[in-house]
């Protein structure tokens, strides 16, 4: 009898042509079928996805702010002006899709938000991304480089956001991305015909190109573009960027105009009150320019910013209020052991104490804590017996000496 060959049901490759045939129950698949039909489900999952996105109701600004309320404490400013941007801008995404040739264009607007390292930046840009559901990555500017050289391509952020986004092209190009510490790549000095350093321009032009909305080249796997790879094109046009720094200094620009503008205008009433101790608040497109931005890059970041530094009532609220704030994670992690974990109020003031005492913002409530939860950690789910944990001030302050902050200090 002659030997029955194996074939791909679909395809008609015999199984050595195959790198795996999978058997089914009349016949079988190879490979490259399967990854074939991969993709054509992939498409038909976007394209479900898509029409689900255009029907989706938009939360109003009102109803985004509440939501962000939830996770980000205080920032009011902050969180008004992004709720009235997000909005906008997938206002504007649903306007595109449906919009007829001769409508109006709604240009897009991303976001810069100025304000010190830990004030909760990329937390207002994951919970926006959390919120409407789309792919979100965060980039760090100062890895970036202009191309050929050492370091990531400004492409690589897309890269990521599309193994984020499942490698769905239509979802990706819905995305958010948070480009952090842009800042770092502001050309140094305010005269760029005199003290002229051109080390952060070329990346603040490759940059530029995306934010403004052009199709880009992505390499799918991320990392360094190689002539064999084959190239994704992702259109960046609906892609929201949102970029936070500290621009350290920024102040004495802000500073510096308001004074000029107070000569100009001395009649202005409005300028007497200036609030010398926060000047962050009164932040413009101008100072980003003053401080090195690209006047081109700033003017495709239209929605300017700023984030309060977190004072000692913030941090207080950060560690109980937020939905899933520090107290309530680890309440959450006893609880699964059965055992009821309850705060002294003085022992969180105790906390909040030390992260001022050591300039260590929201950022060092967290490790503050882990500090001390250590021990009961460590020890109580295998004393079966303990079924509650009460954590005092004295307790906090135990723990807290046997913690290498608390020795940095001695030092
Ligand atoms: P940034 O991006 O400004 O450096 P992050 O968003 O990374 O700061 O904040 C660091 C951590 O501090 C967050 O994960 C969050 O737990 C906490 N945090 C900072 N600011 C706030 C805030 N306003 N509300 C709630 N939590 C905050």
């Amino acid at each position: 009898m002659p030997k029955v060959v194996e074939k791909c049901s679909f395809c008609g490759r015999e199984k050595s042509e195959t790198l795996v045939l999978i058997a089914g129950l009349n016949g079988h698949i190879c490979d490259s079928c399967v990854q074939q039909a991969q993709m054509i489900l992939q498409e038909e999952l976007s394209a479900e996805r898509n029409k689900d996105f255009a029907e989706h109701k938009l939360l109003k600004p009102v109803e985004i702010k509440k939501h962000l309320d939830q996770f980000v404490i205080g920032q009011e400013d902050a969180k008004r002006v992004i709720s009235v941007a997000v909005y906008n801008h997938y206002k504007r995404i649903s306007h595109f899709e449906r919009a007829k040739k001769d409508d109006v264009e709604i240009e897009k607007s991303n976001i810069v938000i100025v304000g010190e390292t830990g004030t909760g930046k990329t937390l207002l840009a994951r919970t926006i991304a959390r919120m409407l559901n789309v792919p979100f990555c965060i980039a760090d500017a100062t890895a970036l480089t202009e191309a050929g050289y050492v370091g990531e391509d400004v492409e690589s952020i897309l890269a990521r956001l599309f193994q984020v986004a499942n490698y769905n092209i239509s979802a990706t190009e819905r995305g958010i991305v948070f480009i952090d510490e842009i800042d770092k790549i502001a050309r140094k000095g305010d005269n760029p015909s005199i003290t002229r350093d051109v080390s952060g321009e070329g990346v603040q032009q490759a940059l530029l190109k995306m934010l403004e909305g052009s199709i880009v080249n992505v390499p799918p796997q991320g990392g360094r573009k190689h002539p064999e790879q084959k190239m994704i094109q992702i259109n960046t046009q609906n892609i929201l960027f949102i970029t936070g720094g500290a621009f350290d200094g920024i102040d004495r620009k802000i500073a510096n105009r308001l004074q000029t503008s107070q000569i100009g205008y001395k009649t202005d009433k409005k300028h007497d009150s200036i609030d010398k101790d926060n000047l962050l608040q009164y932040i413009s497109p101008v100072d980003l320019k003053a401080y090195g931005l690209i006047p081109e890059l700033v003017g495709r970041m239209p929605i300017v910013t700023f984030m309060r530094s977190l004072d000692r009532q913030t941090l207080r609220r950060i560690l109980t209020e937020p939905k899933n704030s520090l107290v309530k994670q680890y309440t959450k992690l006893f609880e699964i052991d059965n055992i009821k974990l309850t705060f002294e109020p003085e022992a969180l003031d105790f906390i909040v104490d030390k992260s001022v005492e050591f300039k260590l913002g929201a950022r060092g409530l967290r490790s503050i804590l882990e500090g001390i939860m250590l021990d009961p950690m460590f020890e109580l789910p295998s004393k079966g017996s303990a079924k509650a944990l009460h954590i005092t001030a004295p307790y906090v302050e135990e723990k807290f000496q046997k913690t290498n902050m608390a020795k940095l200090k001695v030092a």
